[in-house]
């Protein structure tokens, strides 16, 4: 019963989600009623219902009967099961972590997505971000284990600085210099690193296949953002896993 109540709320998490993904990159306003892509027509409250309206409305827009992208409740169903995984796995071992977790996966979405869309990770999703992770961090009030954290985001943020600076910006966003810090500081530098590997690896994959079927030229921007949202994920749902195979390959 509880998760089903998880699973609501995260659809309707993912439903203010999309609201973020289209509106921050283009510094519009959150307040108000969503509108048609198409038409502009406002929706109405019966047109907003997560997941259900879209099949409701038969993937169409009530007012025009331009077909609405698959993409809104692909989230909405996205961040109701992140919900309930994160929920279950996440390595929390107080209420308050776990809430922090939900807050640094909504993050996440927004940020994978807004990435993907607009190529701009916007400021206000980066600040959530790191204050989830602060939540998640939340019993090392302790001054060491806050220090090793802050020290792990510079390290970690270090090599995608570099990269910024090398090539002037168009490699790597500052963005992504950001989104670094933050991961190494939710992750520690062995989760950070492991994240950042991850990332690159996926990065390399889908630009060589992108390559090959021509779709982008090697001038083209691949957002790297998306792919660094991915090793996160992947470090934080299979931490256990992936550090025994760590250690038996690095032997750290
Ligand atoms: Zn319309």
């Amino acid at each position: 019963m509880f998760y089903i109540f998880l699973f609501i709320f995260g659809a309707c998490i993912g439903s203010f989600l999309n609201v973020l993904i289209d509106r921050l990159p283009n510094d519009e306003s959150i307040m108000g009623r969503s509108h048609c892509d198409y038409c502009s027509h406002k929706l109405n409250w019966f047109d907003l219902f997560p997941i259900l309206s879209f099949f409701w409305l038969k993937g169409k827009c009530r007012y025009c009967g331009k077909k609405l992208s698959p993409i809104y409740p692909l989230i909405e169903v996205l961040t109701a099961i992140a919900f309930v995984l994160t929920w279950i796995f996440a390595p929390a071992d107080n209420i308050l972590v776990k809430y922090g977790y939900l807050g640094v996966i909504s993050s996440l979405i927004v940020v994978f997505f807004s990435d993907l869309k607009y190529q701009i990770i916007p400021d206000s999703i980066q600040i959530a971000f790191f204050v989830s992770s602060l939540i998640v961090a939340g019993n090392a009030i302790d001054v060491t284990i806050f220090a090793k954290k802050a020290a792990a985001a510079l390290i970690i943020m270090a090599p995608i600085y570099f990269l910024h600076a090398v090539t002037k910006g168009k490699g790597m966003g500052f963005g992504d210099v950001k989104l670094a810090f933050t991961i190494g500081f939710l992750l520690g530098i062995k989760g950070g690193i492991a994240a950042l590997y991850i990332g690159f690896i996926l990065g390399a994959a889908v630009g060589l296949i992108l390559l090959g079927f021509k779709k982008k030229g090697l001038r083209s921007k691949i957002p790297f953002g998306p792919f660094l949202v991915l090793g996160v994920l992947i470090v934080l749902f299979f931490q256990s896993p992936l550090f025994a195979l760590i250690k038996r390959i690095y032997g750290i």
